[in-house]
């Protein structure tokens, strides 16, 4: 009896929390495009294998990033090699991190405990984002309000905290944590948010006194969704930490879950989205299926004055402009590269952390019905997408003591897009 006992706790918990132990991340080095349209092939080929794209190719280094389960692991490497394909192990035990992570939670929680006071260096879950969310409104009255776009699949609220100091102004829209496991992006939202709502009262942050949002709250608004798929966020805390997709269901598949960075009407269905709804790249059942992703676009056409989109994913350390689906340039595509270009060097400047930057196309692959393409084809002529850290090191595993140094970095650079946005009204 006792021992039935201990097996089903066991079960339980394995069940209810999907473990990674001795998954490895893989890099993967194709050499050519052949190369690479060989590994594509054959990873839709493997779906039974559960392999999971990490990172997906970069144009020029064809580099990709593929977290391999323990049961295919010799497989895999078996193919590479007699391919001839390079590899290298960048993670070896996938669980191990997700287990130090795990405890660094815990022990954030018991400094919070102790000082009464939010913990900006750590992770959190969606219950403690929403609590912190009303605590920086009720601190801030004046200046930053919350308002509920829309419900989830789950039928969780769907927030956007508004920061403003007039009426009727132009705005900025900017979200994080649109794919679920890329937690170190909501993170850097909530640094950010605070940033932003602290620097208008004039108050010394650690860098000095910080005039800069002042000024831009002066003339514009800013629209910040901290988490866009929240079931998504609250199943990798309860469930899968490897999660991405939103958690919805539609008819016709047992697969649940879109990639609400396929689902936009911006060419919807075309290349470098996933017809299959198992995939992690499925676009959705038709454009804008996806009440997290629907709920945005009624609200921006809805406002009707938005002039920039910033959309921050992790990782790989990249700033991307339209277009995502097409070679053609966008027609201000010299004045995106060269702000993107200083954006990257004001991030730059701070840790020495190094970003590739150019249009969506040319710096990966083709991806359509995404963010910032939407918002660049809605005449947001200001669209950027950013992959925040790290390179590969520890992928969507980023130790919490990368977050404050990330948010101040990606800071630099954010406000370098919306001064510009500032400046050249249109
Ligand atoms: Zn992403």
């Amino acid at each position: 009896m006792k021992i039935l006992v201990i097996l089903g706790c066991l079960l339980g918990s394995a069940l209810s929390h999907k473990l990674f132990t001795g998954d490895q991340v893989l890099r993967i080095t194709a050499n050519s495009e052949e190369q690479l349209a060989l590994l594509q092939q054959r990873y839709e080929q493997a779906q039974y294998l559960q392999l999971d794209l990490w990172r997906e190719p970069t144009r020029g280094s064809r580099v990709v990033d593929l977290r391999v389960p323990l049961p295919a692991l010799r497989l895999v490497k078996a193919f590479l090699e007699a391919s001839g394909i390079q590899y290298e192990v960048m993670i070896d035990d996938v669980q191990a991190l997700v287990e130090e992570e795990k405890a660094e939670m815990d022990r954030s929680h018991q400094r919070e405990r102790d000082t009464g006071s939010f913990d900006y260096a750590s992770y959190h879950t969606l219950e403690e984002i929403y609590a912190w969310m009303d605590s920086l409104v009720a601190e801030n009255p004046d200046l930053v309000s919350k308002i509920t776009i829309g419900q989830t699949f789950e039928k969780r609220p769907i927030y956007v905290l508004k920061f403003s100091t007039g009426a009727d102004r132009p705005a900025i829209w900017l979200d994080t944590g649109i794919h679920a496991r890329e937690w170190i992006t909501p993170a850097t939202g909530i640094w950010t948010a605070n940033k932003a709502s602290c620097s208008p009262c004039m108050i010394v942050t650690e860098y000095g006194r910080d005039p800069s949002v002042t000024t831009l709250l002066k003339k514009m608004d800013i629209f910040f969704e901290i988490v866009v798929n929240p079931d998504g966020y609250a199943y990798t805390h309860s469930s899968n930490r490897m999660w991405r997709k939103t958690r919805s269901l539609h008819a016709g598949s047992d697969c649940i879950g879109v990639d609400a960075n396929r689902n936009w009407e911006a060419n919807y269905g075309g290349p470098g989205a996933g017809t299959n709804p198992c995939a992690e790249t499925y676009l959705g059942p038709f454009a804008h299926s996806e009440s997290e992703v629907k709920s945005i676009v009624d609200f921006i056409l809805g406002h009707g004055n938005f002039k920039a989109m910033i959309t921050i994913h992790s990782y790989s350390q990249m700033l991307m402009y339209p277009y995502g689906f097409s070679w053609e340039p966008a027609h201000n595509a010299e004045e995106l590269h060269a702000l993107a270009k200083r954006a990257v060097d004001a991030l730059e400047s701070l840790h020495g952390t190094k970003y590739t930057y150019g249009s969506m196309i040319s710096t990966i692959y083709p991806a359509s019905g995404t963010t910032a393409d939407w918002g660049y084809i809605n005449g947001l002529r200001y669209s950027f997408t950013f992959e925040l850290r790290d390179t590969g090191r520890h992928g969507f595993l980023l130790p919490a003591n990368q977050i404050i140094p990330t948010a101040q970095e990606t800071w630099l650079a954010l406000m370098t897009l919306m001064e510009h946005v500032r400046d050249h009204p249109y």
